[in-house]
């Protein structure tokens, strides 16, 4: 299992390894300041979506 790169934005310097949601981190090679955040949405943002439908009875409709 290989974690992604966290690169400074300024230098490129490799700075850590992993996941990360929000981050603010000062690299040190070059000093700059590097605020980071997720860009992937949460992977359970899907999951609710058609949970209403999943269970869907062959009912006639009653009028
Ligand atoms: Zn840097």
């Amino acid at each position: 299992m290989s974690l992604p790169e966290i690169r400074c934005g300024h230098c490129g310097h490799k700075l850590a390894e992993g996941h990360v949601l929000v981050l603010s981190i000062k690299c040190p090679r070059c000093r700059a300041h590097n605020h980071l955040k997720a860009a992937e949405p949460p992977a359970s943002a899907s999951s609710h979506a058609t949970a209403k439908d999943a269970h869907a009875w062959p009912t006639p409709h009653h009028r």
